[in-house]
């Protein structure tokens, strides 16, 4: 998966791509709009860090074009509502950060992801199908860049919260197996256990 950074990034450059072309200055509101449009889908994690660690829940409506196309439709609405003046290339950018989202999310999303059903379902309801790409680009990188944050933070946990091996072989609600839980969760996936992701 990409890290939020990386839609922010991504958000950003792809709203510039279309501000230009509609000849739309660069303003704080453009750009913050931007960042926050292209991270909107993720939204879903909440539910992930709640304790719902299933595609039903993450990467699913969220990320479906036909639900964020409806999604704009309801923001277009609602401004129309609110005594605010929005520039037409300012929203156009926006709604472009913001269906940037899945794209990148599926240059960033291999086979082995995609075979735990976290592939980007582009088309829900209508089909079901989940694309991802066989050669994802940063997919590894993030991974990598993930684990070695958990040991890092499993490194420095304080003594005395044991990081493996709780009550039938699962990690202690704390330290370092804390740290790997919550790695596993950016990563968008299922809760390892103890030491997955260090293997
Ligand atoms: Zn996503």
């Amino acid at each position: 998966m990409a890290l939020p950074i990386g839609h922010a990034v991504v958000g950003v450059a792809t709203a510039a791509v279309v501000a230009r072309a509609t000849g739309t200055p660069g303003s704080p509101e453009l750009w913050i709009g931007a960042v926050v449009a292209s991270g909107v889908p993720d939204l879903d994690m909440i539910a992930y860090v709640l304790g719902y660690r299933s595609p039903k829940y993450h990467r699913n409506a969220t990320h479906s074009l036909l639900v964020m196309a409806a999604m704009v439709a309801v923001g277009w609405l609602v401004l129309q509502a609110l005594p605010v003046t929005l520039e037409a290339g300012v929203a156009w950018a926006w709604v472009a950060a913001f269906f940037s989202h899945p794209f990148l999310d599926i240059v960033t999303t291999g086979p082995s992801t995609a075979a735990r059903g976290y592939g980007i379902p582009l088309f829900w309801p209508l089909s079901t199908k989940r694309f991802y790409t066989t050669s994802p680009i940063m997919e590894t990188l993030d991974i990598q860049a993930v684990r070695l944050g958990a040991r890092v933070l499993g490194r420095v946990a304080p003594r005395g919260l044991p990081s493996r091996g709780g009550v039938g072989g699962r990690a202690a609600p704390g330290g370092a197996g804390l740290v790997r839980r919550l790695a596993a969760a950016l990563l968008g996936e299922r809760d390892p256990g103890p030491d997955r992701l260090g293997e």
